[in-house]
């Protein structure tokens, strides 16, 4: 039977720098011991307190259909939150509970775009971006950033390509270069959205994790809160990526459709995982802290290792659990530095190209094993770069 075009054109093809991820992952399969700093999943699992809260839930009974929008515990818990860390007056009907950040990001795309309109998103991407756009029917266009402007978008060039789209999709802190964008930055997307009419999809499931700078979430911004769909989620702020828990935040319009359109979708998440949701929010930011200072002490590490050399060149690391760095002194592609990365010294890291072609010649490292064993890899991956430009 033939199958919908929509379905078999979501990703664009080819291999897009993945091949390495699968090669790594086929050496572990057969065996091999490999240092693997690709995929970004803490290496911490879900704190006990919070599963005590989602067993104590499901026993208690909210193992049923629940509500489609959220919980309005959880909802009103979302908006207080936002409410507080923005100063933007947010209350339950601005939130729509999803299961978990991608699927926010999908709806909010189905919310701003109709078939066929342009959707803008910044290179270097997350994986995802322009297939989630694909799939509610938008047309994906990249705009290139440069790893001289530390991968900022720049005013000009997003202005240009503003022009007759519909909307932007953004990321702070920014995954795969964890740079957090400074006012200046979300100011100036503001003022191109504002130009040009445009959504705002501001994907923040990252928020808690800033090394260095604050997050600024644009929704905060004069004339903002109309236009912005903020994506949020407990995957990275509370190592809770397999628990599927996220939400869009925006108008009430905007909300209640996307209400609808998970009643066709989705149908709710888990009301047990819901509460769990309620309860680890409810323990405020030293439980987010907690789950993020590994990733803080490894940025440390990482700082000091590689203030040692001058080959490798540190795209500035503000937030999220990525390192972003510039491998071309070495002379090679971030796909062959990685490639070859992984048959010497047996250490798999994603290359650059994997994330779009904006990101080419460079690396992205997951600060997602112990401190020990990472500080290891990265002096090995230092040594191994400067054995590569010698060559
Ligand atoms: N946005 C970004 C930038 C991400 O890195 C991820 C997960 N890696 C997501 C969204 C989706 O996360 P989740 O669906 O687990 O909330």
């Amino acid at each position: 039977m033939k199958l919908s075009h929509r379905i078999t054109h979501l990703t664009g093809g080819g291999s897009d720098g993945w091949d390495v991820f699968y090669r790594a992952r086929a050496m572990i399969a057969a065996g091999e011991q490999v240092t693997e700093l690709t995929i970004g999943e803490h290496d911490i699992r879900t704190a006990p307190v919070i599963l005590e809260a989602m067993d104590a839930s499901a026993k208690g009974g909210h193992t049923g259909y629940a509500m489609v929008p959220g919980t309005d515990v959880l909802r009103d818990t979302v908006a207080k939150r936002l409410s507080d860390r923005t100063g933007v007056a947010t209350t339950r009907g601005n939130i729509l509970i999803t299961p978990g950040g991608q699927s926010a990001l999908f709806a909010a795309h189905h919310a701003a775009c109709d078939e066929g309109a342009t959707a803008l998103y910044l290179d270097p991407y997350y994986a995802t971006y322009p297939g989630t756009i694909r799939g509610i029917g938008a047309v994906p266009k990249a705009v290139p950033t440069r790893s001289r402007d530390a991968f900022l978008p720049q005013e000009d060039v997003l202005d240009a390509a503003a022009k007759g789209a519909t909307s932007l999709l953004i990321n702070s802190p920014n995954n795969p270069t964890g740079v957090v964008y400074p006012r200046e930055t979300m100011e100036m997307i503001a003022r191109v959205c504002q130009r040009h009419d445009l959504w705002l999809i501001s994907d923040e499931v990252y928020d808690t994790q800033i090394w260095q700078g604050e997050h600024i979430s644009p929704r905060s911004l004069p004339g903002m809160a109309e236009r912005t769909l903020v994506v949020g989620s407990m995957s990275k702020s509370h190592a809770m990526t397999g628990s599927r828990c996220g939400w869009v935040a925006g108008p009430e319009e905007a909300i209640s459709h996307l209400i609808t359109l998970a009643t066709h979708t989705t149908y709710g998440v888990p009301g047990y995982i819901q509460d769990a949701a309620v309860f680890a929010l409810g323990e405020g930011t030293p439980l987010e802290e907690e789950i993020a200072a590994p990733f803080r002490r490894r940025r440390s590490l990482a700082q000091e290792i590689l203030a040692q050399q001058t080959l490798i060149r540190q795209i500035p690391s503000q937030g999220a659990m990525y390192l972003m760095l510039d491998i071309r002194g070495t002379g090679l592609t971030g796909e062959e530095f990685a490639n070859r990365l992984l048959d010497a010294e047996r250490i798999a890291v994603m290359p650059g190209e994997s994330f779009g072609s904006a990101a080419a010649g460079h690396i992205r490292v997951a600060m997602t094993i112990d401190d020990t064993a990472f500080a290891a890899a990265l002096q090995t991956l230092s040594r191994f770069a400067g054995e590569m430009a010698a060559a």
